[in-house]
C-alpha cells in the first residue's frame, strides 16, 4: 500500500488551522453557511470546532504513529470537516454514480458524503458498524497507552463477541420479554483513576449531525445552531437504557462514549481521556500534592514535580485525543472517497469485518 508513502507534513498547516479554528474567520465561515442556507456545512463546521476535534492535524506530526493518514485521508477529511464538497462526490452526482453498496444514487456532494456516513451495509469504505468498532479500538488503545485495566470483546467476522465481563444487566425488549445489555468495554477498577464507581462500563457510539430523511438531506437536532445537540440526545437515549440494566447497582457507572462524525466528544468521554491522562502523569511523576491537585496552582506552578506532572499529563491527553481523532477521520475519509466503489452485497456480518 502507498499509503505509508505519504506522511503529511502538517506543520503549517497545522499553525494556520488552529488560527483558524480559534478566529473570527471561523465564525465568518459559519455565518456564511448559515447566510447562504447551508445548514449541512453549518452543522459539520460547528461540531469541528469543539474542544479536540481537530487533534488528528497534530497527531500526525509526531513520530509515534499507531495510525496514519495518507495524504488522500487528510483532504478529504479536511474538507469534510470544513463543510466543503468533495470533488469525488460533486463528479458522482453529475454522472448519477452507484453507491458501490446500494446502487442508489444522489442529486448533490453532500447526499453522497452522508449517505456513506449512514449506509449500514458495507460499501468498499466500510460501515457504520466497522467506524464503530475503530473508535471501540481506539478507545482500547488508549486504555493501553495509559496502563489502565480494561476488558473488551474481540471482534470476529465484524461481530464482537459478547464477554460476561461486558454484561451490564437486562432491559426490557419488544414484547416485554427482556434481554441482555452488553457494554462495549469495561474498566473495572476506575477509583484509580478519581471516578466514584469502581466498574466503568463504556458505550461507544458514532454519531451524524446530518441524516438523510427520503433522499433529503436533515440536520439533526438543529446541529447547525445548537452544538452537541445530537450527542445530547444520544446519551439522554443511552443513559436511560444502562440505568434500567443497572437498576439498584451500586459502585458501577456508565461512560457513554458519544462522538460526533464532525469530531465533537461528549463530556463523559472527555473526561474518560482525562482521568486517562492523569492516571497515566500519577503513574510516571508520582500524585500530585493535595493542593495542586485541587487545581491550586496547578498550571503555574514552579514546583519541578507539579511541572513534570504537568507535561507529562497535558503530552498524554493530547497523544489520546489525537489517536481516537484520528481513528474517526481516517474510517470517515475512507467511507466518502469510496463510496461509489462497486463493493459486493454481503450480510451484516461480512460487511462490518472490513
Ligand atoms: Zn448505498
Amino acid at each position: 500500500m502507498a499509503t505509508t508513502q505519504y506522511k503529511w507534513q502538517a506543520r503549517g498547516l497545522q499553525k494556520a488551522l488552529s488560527h483558524l479554528a480559534h478566529a473570527r474567520a471561523y465564525n465568518a465561515l459559519h455565518k456564511k453557511y448559515i447566510d447562504t442556507g447551508d445548514r449541512i456545512a453549518a452543522a459539520t463546521l460547528l461540531s469541528t470546532a469543539a474542544p479536540g476535534a481537530l487533534a488528528w492535524v497534530t497527531f500526525n506530526d509526531l513520530s509515534h504513529k499507531p495510525v496514519t493518514l495518507s495524504r488522500d485521508d487528510f483532504r478529504t477529511a479536511m474538507r469534510f470537516s470544513l463543510g466543503i464538497d468533495l470533488p469525488n462526490l460533486t463528479v458522482a452526482a453529475e454522472n448519477q454514480t452507484a453507491c458501490g453498496h446500494c446502487g442508489s444514487s444522489f442529486p448533490s456532494a453532500k447526499h453522497y458524503q452522508v449517505h456513506a456516513l449512514v449506509e449500514q451495509g458495507g460499501s468498499a469504505g466500510g460501515s457504520m458498524y466497522g467506524s464503530h468498532n475503530i473508535i471501540l479500538k481506539a478507545v482500547e488503545k488508549a486504555a493501553i497507552d495509559a496502563g489502565v485495566a480494561y476488558s473488551v470483546g474481540t471482534t470476529v467476522q465484524g461481530r464482537r463477541n459478547q464477554i460476561p465481563d461486558c454484561r451490564v444487566g437486562t432491559i426490557a425488549g419488544p414484547g416485554g420479554t427482556r434481554h441482555e445489555k452488553f457494554a462495549d468495554i469495561v474498566f473495572p477498577d476506575m477509583t484509580a483513576c478519581g471516578y466514584r464507581a469502581q466498574r466503568v462500563y463504556g458505550d461507544t457510539t458514532l454519531r451524524n449531525v446530518i441524516g438523510l430523511h427520503h433522499n433529503n438531506l436533515t440536520v439533526v437536532h438543529r446541529a447547525h445552531s445548537r452544538p452537541g445537540g445530537a450527542l445530547q440526545h444520544a446519551v439522554a437515549e443511552k443513559t436511560k437504557m444502562y440505568d434500567e440494566a443497572m437498576r439498584g447497582r451500586l459502585n458501577e457507572e456508565v461512560a457513554i462514549l458519544a462522538i460526533e462524525t464532525g469530531g465533537r466528544m461528549h463530556s463523559q468521554f472527555h473526561r474518560l481521556i482525562t482521568a486517562f491522562a492523569r492516571f497515566k502523569a500519577d503513574k510516571i511523576a508520582g500524585p500530585l500534592p493535595a493542593n495542586a491537585r485541587q487545581g491550586v496552582a496547578y498550571n503555574d506552578s514552579t514546583d519541578p514535580a507539579v511541572k513534570a506532572h504537568r507535561a507529562i499529563y497535558v503530552r498524554t491527553k493530547s497523544s489520546l485525543m489525537g489517536r481516537i481523532q484520528v481513528a474517526r477521520v481516517k474510517t470517515i475519509a475512507e467511507r466518502i472517497m469510496r463510496i461509489t466503489i462497486p463493493h459486493p452485497r454481503c450480510t451484516r456480518n461480512e460487511a462490518v469485518s472490513h
